[in-house]
């Protein structure tokens, strides 16, 4: 099932399929706040412009697009940026609500991660870490990621990913940019190595959480952002449930990971930005008990939280020419 096909319905309603082929309409949540995906590789979507008009009706203000620099081809730059306009296009026919009481939708505000997964740490020669050091100038970039360590697939040897991590937590540094973090079964070894390196003063994401308070607490005590996707959302997740209520509020995040880890009730299709207001959904639900108060406040807080990290105004090192 792919999302090209759900676009037969042009309109923003959230669709899940059922056994016999026939969709199921599911109710999007209604949030008081504008939301932010902190992660995305939209250009892994068929219809990626359709994705980000239907994250604009559910008011998904800012996504960070992450870039691989040995794997992606850097068109990509200008193709979130087409997508985007024919976005604008498309909203006015998808959705019916009347917008007198709330803003319009709008189409995202768009920034830019670029670094080496972990995944293609064997394929980070000095080619594509010069290739990175030029894209990083790019003032649309606003942060180095994903970057980490993966020991769960181990599509590069470990030694090269722990040496290819180290070169681009130097580079960040460099740079004045923070960096996102990858991490899957390598949370001590990720946590060493940007000891001895010094967390980046620019801040630490670490991305997808999926794991419980005990090993997330040294990393707040380091002083870095935690960003929630889908996982918080599963119903055997209670652990990262619980990871979330022990988050600074001035360090939390929400993010999807698209295409992948669509949150709940949504799991089975694929994943876009807009998916991202189900796991705002469940942070509301976990952290204000429902309260809408408490939740428009913290919301808010998880908005700002993303733009102040990753909206930010180029560095000193990115305007060198
Ligand atoms: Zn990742
Ligand atoms: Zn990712």
């Amino acid at each position: 099932m792919t999302e090209a096909a759900l676009e037969e319905f042009n309109d923003a309603k959230f669709r899940r399929k059922r056994k016999n082929g026939t969709y199921e309409v599911i109710e999007a949540p209604d949030l008081p706040s504008f939301i932010a995906d902190t992660h995305a590789h939209l250009h892994m979507l068929d219809d990626p412009a359709f994705s980000i008009a239907r994250a604009a009706c559910c008011d998904v203000r800012f996504i960070e697009q992450i870039v691989d620099i040995c794997e992606d081809d850097l068109a990509v730059f200008d193709n979130i940026a087409k997508w985007t306009r024919q976005a604008a296009v498309k909203i006015p026919s998808m959705t019916t609500v009347m917008y007198c009481c709330k803003p319009a939708p709008r189409v995202p505000k768009f920034r830019f991660a670029v670094g080496c997964h972990p995944h293609n740490a064997k394929d980070f020669d000095a080619a594509a870490e010069a290739r990175l050091l030029e894209v990083l100038h790019d003032t649309r970039v606003s942060a180095v990621g994903e970057i980490g360590l993966d020991y769960h697939y181990d599509l590069s040897p470990r030694e090269v990913q722990r040496e290819v991590f180290r070169r681009q937590i130097r580079i960040a540094k460099q740079a004045g940019l923070p960096v996102v973090l990858h991490l899957r079964e390598a949370h001590d070894d990720g946590f060493a190595i940007l000891s001895e390196e010094g967390f980046p003063e620019a801040g630490t994401l670490l991305h997808c959480y999926n794991l419980g308070p005990d090993e997330l607490q040294r990393w707040i005590d380091a002083g870095c952002y935690v960003a929630f996707g889908g996982p918080v959302t599963f119903k055997k997740a209670d652990e990262v449930r619980e990871a979330a209520k022990i988050t600074p509020l001035d360090r939390l995040l929400t993010e999807t990971d698209a295409p992948y880890m669509t949150p709940e009730p949504m799991r089975g299709m694929k994943c876009g930005s807009e998916h991202v207001v189900f796991t705002a959904a469940k942070l509301v639900e976990v952290l204000c008990e429902d309260d809408p108060f408490a939740a428009s406040s913290m919301l808010g807080q998880v908005y700002e939280n993303a733009l102040r990290l990753l909206d930010r105004e180029p560095t000193p090192w990115q305007r060198e020419v």
